[in-house]
């Protein structure tokens, strides 16, 4: 019981989400759930009911409990990029676990991972998944993103109305990495890796006021919060109609930028690299 109580209250209000859709290879249904940690963090777990995939376990104990309360066994884990807050419960949760659990993704340094790369299918066998992994540098070099079963799973690369900031990268590089998110399919359910939605509509809405479908984002975001779920995942097409760093080619959004900083930038990259600086300051 205790271990439950864990589970729910452990650094976060948020009960799990529990996606309504499955996409099995075949055998169990496949579900997608979000345990919250550490501040605003998600460890997105995809399973059959028997073994989980968990993706950026950055703090062990509420994940153990977790897999403790389910009966869960952790099948593998996908890191995303190197931050503390997406790996630094992978060493725990090895040695609780097994030394022999395969970790995957590109993270320098901080893991022990199987690297990954662009266009190598990722398949695992128990749960059976398959994912295909987006090398999406801009936050990090070596970040990854997820894609499989509908899901993407982009770490700190794409937020719900924003984006990472970019602590290695270029704008080019970023600006690049999200408009290849952005081309893929319309019902894809983004399930990035913190919760900030509101702070994100709080600037979404400086830049782009007049965006009708932001504000009907903005009531159900506070709806979601203030229930205690997560505001996550949302379909890519909510995000193109939403978030103002995937719609850089928008002539409003140039508008807003010239009102703030005195100056038009160009469609595309230019747009891109001032909305961040604003968002940086904002
Ligand atoms: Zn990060
Ligand atoms: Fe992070």
């Amino acid at each position: 019981m205790s271990q439950v109580k864990a589970y729910r209250c452990g650094h976060g209000r948020d009960r799990g989400y529990t996606a309504p859709r499955v996409h099995p290879l075949h055998g169990n249904m496949i579900q997608v759930e979000a345990i919250p940690i550490l501040r605003d963090n998600y460890v997105w777990a995809i399973h059959d009911g028997d073994g989980a995939v968990l993706v950026d376990p950055g703090e062990a104990e509420p994940i153990l409990s977790w897999l403790d309360h389910r009966h869960m066994r952790l099948a593998a884990i996908l890191v995303t990029h190197h931050h503390a807050d997406h790996v630094g419960g992978i060493a725990a949760l090895l040695r609780h676990r097994g030394a022999t659990i395969p970790v995957y993704g590109r993270a320098r340094g901080a893991v022990d991972a199987r690297a990954v790369s662009e266009g190598e299918p990722l398949r695992l066998e128990a749960p059976a998944l398959a994912f295909t992994v987006l090398e999406t540098p801009g936050h990090t070099r070596d970040h990854v993103c997820f894609l499989g079963h509908g899901h993407l799973f982009c770490g700190d690369t794409l937020f719900s109305c924003g984006c990472g900031r970019l602590f290695e990268g270029t704008p080019a590089q970023m600006h690049a990495s999200l408009m290849r998110l952005a081309a893929l399919p319309d019902d894809t359910l983004i399930c990035c890796a913190h919760e900030y939605t509101l702070a994100n509509i709080a600037f979404a809405l400086e830049a782009e006021p007049g965006n009708g479908e932001l504000h009907a984002r903005h009531t159900e975001a506070l709806a979601a919060r203030k229930a205690g779920r997560p505001t996550l995942p949302v379909s890519l097409a909510r995000e193109r109609a939403t978030n103002p760093f995937l719609r850089c080619d928008r002539p409003k959004l140039a508008r807003s930028i010239a009102q703030h900083t005195g100056h038009t930038p160009d469609p595309g990259v230019a747009t891109f690299a001032a909305l961040r600086a604003w968002k940086d300051t904002f």
